[in-house]
């Protein structure tokens, strides 16, 4: 098989997808399984929806016309505020999209009215975290302004938090959200169908409190695709951390001295990490790469010690392991490290679907 690979265990993202949604669902919120940090990954999407994700999304319109094209049949939605250059396509690939900008909620409703279609907005809400979001005081104004625009509906409203500055999505936070959907629904008139209330680091908040209070929606990537909650990256009961696993291959296997020698500069990242222990060193070289994965994310086997990454190649430690060139070894990833994996054109993704699962066709999609 070919080396580096992202070896994907569909059937445990499908169980990861359906113990949240289960979860969730006795605190009657529903479940987008967002498909970013996969590209879109038609047999990944799939995956999700049969573990009962009441949709997917996904931040770039491309990997939405790639579920589409991969014969994914789920609403889509696109998470990330459209691109102004892109509304006509948003359209014609999105159901609904999250967004903050007047200018671009008309072009998108210019587009749906060429096209014949009604497109949903949901309109995101900045609480403090500083990345997407309409101010609080601007909210009902664009609420509004979208009710009276012929070719979209106001879907809901949403806030997503502890992506840009860390900030929790904590039981203040989603009661000011609650507070707000009311106050929309009064101005306007309507009910909201959708209060999404953030991503998997809302899930510590959501399965915790008695109070959900509008909160109806949770938009989640990282807590399907890697059984962790994001806000301290500890392991979700019940969830299987495996998913994903990224496989390289031995190059070069050779017991090496601990600490280099010479008289010493930069190294190719810059000043090199001082060098721990002395004597001989089990030194392997695998052929893995920044440009395929990231160091800091990646979590090798126990009893193996990561020591270096520079462009292409991987040093590590191999301890007791008895490792030849040609050899495998694999390694677990957080989310950073998947992102990167993902995106490198090196790394091939290889879809395991055991007998047992019923995600069809998973072997004949594209990635
Ligand atoms: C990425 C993203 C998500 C999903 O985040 P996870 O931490 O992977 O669950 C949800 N909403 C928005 C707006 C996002 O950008």
């Amino acid at each position: 098989m070919s080396a580096p690979r992202l070896d994907v265990d569909l059937a445990a993202v499908t169980h990861n997808t359906r113990v949240l949604v289960d979860l969730l669902h006795e605190r009657g919120v529903t479940v987008i399984a967002v498909t970013k940090a996969a590209l879109g990954s038609p047999a990944v999407g799939t995956a999700m929806m049969a573990g009962g994700a009441s949709g997917l999304g996904d931040s770039r319109i491309e990997d939405l016309e790639t579920l589409r094209a991969g014969g994914v049949a789920a609403p889509l939605t696109l998470i990330r505020t459209p691109m102004l250059s892109q509304a006509a396509r948003v359209v014609r690939g999105s159901a609904t999209s999250l967004n903050t900008e007047p200018g671009v909620v008309g072009a998108l409703a210019a587009a749906a009215l060429a096209q014949g279609v009604v497109h949903q907005v949901v309109l995101m809400v900045e609480l403090g975290d500083l990345r997407e979001g309409l101010l609080t005081a601007d909210v009902l104004d664009a609420a509004r302004t979208v009710t009276a625009l012929p070719g979209v509906r106001l879907h809901g409203i949403g806030t997503n938090l502890a992506c840009r500055s860390g900030v929790i999505p904590d039981q203040a936070k989603m009661d000011e959200l609650s507070v707000l959907a009311d106050r929309v629904e009064r101005a306007c008139s309507i009910t909201l169908a959708v209060v999404s209330g953030g991503n998997s680091a809302n899930l510590e908040w959501a399965l915790g409190t008695r109070v959900p209070g509008r909160v109806n929606q949770l938009r989640l990537g990282e807590a399907i695709l890697l059984g962790v909650e994001p806000l301290h990256r500890t392991p979700l009961p019940g969830l299987r951390t495996d998913a994903f696993r990224l496989v390289a291959e031995v190059v070069e296997a050779r017991p090496k001295p601990a600490r280099p020698w010479g008289h010493f500069a930069q190294a190719a990242f810059g000043t090199p990490t001082t060098v721990e222990g002395t004597g001989t060193v089990n030194q392997v070289v695998l052929a893995l790469g920044r440009q395929d994965a990231d160091a800091a994310g990646l979590v090798p086997p126990p009893g193996v010690r990561v020591l270096a990454m520079s462009s292409d190649h991987l040093v590590v430690d191999a301890g007791d392991l008895d490792l030849h060139v040609g050899d495998e070894l694999t390694f677990g990833l957080q989310y950073g490290c998947l992102l990167r994996a993902m995106t490198s054109p090196s790394v091939t993704l290889t879809l395991r679907t055991p007998a047992t699962t019923r995600a069809p066709r998973a072997h004949a999609v594209p990635i």
